[in-house]
């Protein structure tokens, strides 16, 4: 089966949170069976640099926002991918320093509007084979805001290739103005509260949820949630009215880049029949990055990890109120890695400041650390007030780090609660907090503090979290009987 992928971001070439990742693995997990698949990708500046083995294919020429754009399609084999990547290069809109999406002071790209609906025209262009390379994908699966026009814009064709469209985080609506709308020349019958018409301006991620054939969200749990007005960003009602057409499929992990006993981003190694000492080491190297010597006290008291993005939805706020309590009435120390909103960047640097020896705050963007917090730490923390899906608790678990959460999305998807039973039965795998708020947050880890102080318990629990299969084969079952449809 021929399918065609689009989207803002691959793993390892460009990502910027979850959805990178998963455009690494889903794409290589329907490869491996047998599945024929080209990635489509915006040619950014620091992506094409990667890149060695390129040919131009053709080009494209598109409506923009002042007239026609030309696009050059590069195809490029890549040693991290077993598919050919398909770039469309574009440098007025995409050959540029910096992030993806915003610019170096966080503002969202001023074209973002062209840039996303020029990249959208072309990859519907390559969906109906325009360059005659022979290549007629029968599905064109697409993620998030950035490629939601795809799917409308084949919508108008009367033979095309089946289209799905993923919502990745529905909180990114990929929202523009009517005057836009009216520059980039989009077609006049969108612009209805049927179509993709948003409150005065419109939505490329309502597009993709109108017009393609199928959407899909990245957990079964996020599906039921985003059909309400709590999740639903304004689309609750719009999402509940194509319930017949909206599926939720868990996300896999990669499970070879995310594997304790031979990632090469840790110092030791380890595994289920035998987690310590390898997590141990990982442990002191962790704190030894933040203190010139982890000393026993420091080995001895738990360590709790957090890795992501530092915005609300991740449940920053409720970290930094906890923080005091944990600091104050625990022996605790806590290592926190994550960039974002400024205001909260600042206030974790600034309480990091007065606890140098217990609390170690790195902001920014760190794979390795990323990995070696997951391996290092004893408990991770992802908080989240709505979550997808959400990939770094389940790495924590395949790390045998029982993670903290609270029960919304991926995360109820993915981690069950340690109580009296699930611990008798060892299904148990982490602590889940099931209403929101500091207090039942502090209580999960409590309960997580205690438990840990029970060496025999504490390794039963992290067994049954490394044990749990996250990898993609159901999954990637679950998306090619979709296609099939
Ligand atoms: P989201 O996609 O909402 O950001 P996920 O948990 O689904 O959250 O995925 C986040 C991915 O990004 C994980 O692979 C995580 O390790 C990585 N990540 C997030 N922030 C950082 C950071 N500051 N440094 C390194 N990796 C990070």
């Amino acid at each position: 089966m021929k399918i065609l992928f689009v989207a803002s971001e691959a793993y390892p070439l460009v990502k910027t949170g979850g959805l990178g990742d998963v455009l690494y693995s889903l794409p290589h997990a329907l490869h491996d069976r047998g599945a024929d698949i080209r990635l489509v990708l915006p040619g950014y500046r620091a992506l094409l640099r990667q890149l060695e083995q390129v040919r131009i294919l053709g080009w494209l020429d598109v409506r923009g926002d002042a007239g026609m754009v030309t696009a050059r399609i590069l195809e490029a084999r890549h040693p991290d991918f077993a598919f050919p990547l398909w770039l469309v290069d574009c440098p007025p809109l995409f050959d540029r320093v910096g992030n993806p999406y915003v610019d170096a002071t966080g503002q969202d790209w001023p074209d973002n509007a062209e840039r996303f609906t020029v990249f959208s025209r072309v990859a519907a262009l390559l969906a109906q084979d325009a360059l005659d390379l022979g290549w007629q994908p029968r599905v064109v699966h697409t993620h998030d805001w950035q490629t939601g026009l795809v799917a409308a814009f084949l919508a108008e064709q009367p033979v095309r290739p089946k289209t799905v469209f993923t919502i990745h985080n529905l909180a990114y609506g990929g929202h523009f103005s009517h005057s836009d709308f009216v520059r980039l020349q989009l077609p006049s019958q969108w612009w209805s509260p049927e179509g993709a018409e948003f409150h005065g301006g419109f939505s490329m991620l309502k597009a993709g949820i109108v017009y393609a054939d199928a959407i899909t969200t990245v957990s079964p749990t996020y599906a039921q949630e985003i059909c309400t007005p709590e999740f639903g960003y304004g689309l609750d009602g719009l999402l509940l009215s194509r319930q017949y057409k909206l599926h939720g499929i868990l996300n896999g992990i990669d499970t070879q880049i995310w594997n304790p006993s031979t990632d090469p981003l840790l110092p030791a190694h380890y595994s289920m029949s035998r987690i310590q000492p390898g997590k141990r080491r990982n442990k002191q190297a962790l704190l030894e990055r933040f203190m010139p010597r982890a000393d026993d006290d420091a080995m001895q008291a738990p360590l709790l990890g957090l890795v992501g993005r530092l915005v609300e939805q991740k449940g920053i706020d409720w970290v930094l109120a906890a923080l005091p309590v944990l600091l104050a009435e625990t022996d605790a120390r806590i290592v926190l890695l994550g960039s974002g909103q400024a205001a909260y960047e600042q206030k974790l640097a600034r309480l990091a400041r007065q606890h140098p020896d217990r609390l170690f705050v790195e902001i920014g963007y760190d794979e390795s650390l990323a990995h070696l917090i997951e391996a290092g730490a004893d408990l991770f923390l992802m908080p989240s007030r709505f979550e997808p899906c959400g990939l770094n608790q389940m790495y924590s678990l395949r790390y045998g780090t029982p993670p903290v959460v609270f029960k919304t999305g991926g995360l109820a998807d993915t981690v069950v609660d340690a109580d009296e039973t699930t611990l008798a039965d060892a299904t148990a795998t982490g602590f889940v907090f099931g209403s929101s708020g500091v207090e039942t947050f502090l209580e999960a880890i409590h309960r997580g503090l205690d438990l840990y102080r029970q060496p025999s318990k504490w390794r039963r629990l992290q067994q049954s979290g490394m044990s749990r299969s996250f990898d993609w084969n159901e999954s990637a079952g679950h998306y090619l009987s979709l296609y099939s449809i």
